[in-house]
């Protein structure tokens, strides 16, 4: 790789891109992967807004990376050069205290230790899936994915991963529970898909009515019930469909504090809310912690996916014709500002699924 270049979508501040050329260094352990395709999540968007204050600029955003191994240092990762891999969004040092606590949230570099969230000052500056190269730090995860699937499906196994870690892993899903899912996202939809898989009793499902596109994908993969926040009460189309509160409320909304209240009005009692979405600069107003005392509430931070979600996304993908579906739209690296636009609905919400950018 030595005297090679990536060329890379540089975030330089929010809503700021510069298309930049990066040389690929020696890296004196890891590798280097070349990327294939790279989805575009909700908290790309919001990065790309500047609405996660977390975040240090200048950065190359994208952690939902699919991509082939070009080089790796002494036999790094133990899977040969050329094979196809997911790799996790989140980097684990193994040492710190949140490594060794099983949190998939690393503090080994800042902000955090994650792909598409490092700032390109960290050395080897390729922390991002919008640029032709990534650097495999040592602590880097890596799953092998069949050549069979299209480079853009497969960066859904970051999506499947999170849905699969959020809904059945953190609550511990048993069969037969119901679960609600705040934002039909791709992660939403995810969701869906690990909780059905997982043997849920119930699964509803609710949008807005720019998400109507998703909300119909939701019925076809199987949900019992989707709503349209903005045309119907959910409370009430919950309990009609359901008949009871739901053991497991989901918010993986966009920027919407509200979803909070939401979620622990409508969980039932000695159930589980999972809060897997951020809210920026935006506060959850009135909130009266009583009700989680009153409820008895188990309230769950969730950030990032396990190494079996992870494993469980790759298998299911492989199997799972109807995720061939999912990405709908596909932009070139120097369009990386579309796509994130296309993600965050500012091009038009006709047909929107997920959206990936290829290479
Ligand atoms: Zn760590």
């Amino acid at each position: 790789m030595t005297g090679a270049t990536a060329k890379a979508m540089l975030l330089v501040e929010p809503q700021r891109f510069s298309a930049t050329s990066f040389a690929i260094p020696e890296v004196e352990a890891g590798g280097w992967l070349a990327i294939e395709a790279t989805g575009v999540s909700g908290s790309d968007v919001q990065i790309w807004q500047g609405t996660n204050r977390f975040m240090r600029y200048p950065l190359i955003p994208g952690h939902e990376i699919v991509g082939r191994i070009a080089s790796v240092v002494d036999e790094a990762f133990n899977i040969p050069i050329g094979t196809r891999v997911v790799v996790e969004s989140t980097i684990r040092c193994g040492a710190c205290r949140r490594c060794l606590s099983g949190l998939h949230s690393c503090a080994f570099r800042k902000p955090i230790n994650a792909y598409g969230r490092l700032p390109s000052t960290e050395p080897p500056s390729l922390w991002g899936g919008f640029a032709e190269f990534l650097y495999l730090d040592p602590g880097a995860r890596l799953h092998p994915i069949s050549d069979n699937i299209q480079a853009p499906v497969a960066t859904f196994t970051h999506a499947l991963a999170d849905g699969f870690t959020w809904t059945v892993e953190t609550p511990a899903l048993r069969a037969e529970d119901s679960v609600l899912i705040l934002g039909p996202g791709p992660r939403g939809l995810a969701a869906l898909i690990a909780a059905k898989e997982a043997g849920a009793g119930w699964v509803g499902i609710s949008g807005l009515t720019e998400d109507s596109d998703r909300l119909t994908l939701a019925k076809e993969l199987g949900a019992d019930m989707v709503v349209d926040a903005r045309k119907a009460d959910v409370a009430g189309s919950v309990a009609d469909s359901l008949g009871a509160r739901p053991e497991v409320v989901l918010d993986v909304t966009r920027d919407d504090p509200d979803a909070i209240h939401t979620a622990l009005d409508l969980v039932r009692s000695g159930g589980t809310v999972v809060i897997a979405s951020i809210k920026g600069v935006r506060a959850v107003n009135q909130l009266f912690s009583d009700i989680i005392v009153l409820k008895e509430l188990n309230v769950r931070g969730a950030f990032g996916a396990s190494s079996a979600g992870y494993h469980w996304a790759a298998q299911h993908l492989e199997k799972d014709p109807r995720l061939d579906k999912l990405v709908s739209h596909e932009f070139p690296l120097d369009e990386a500002e579309r796509a994130i636009e296309a993600a965050a609905g500012l091009l038009g919400h006709e047909e929107l699924i997920a959206v990936a950018v290829t290479f």
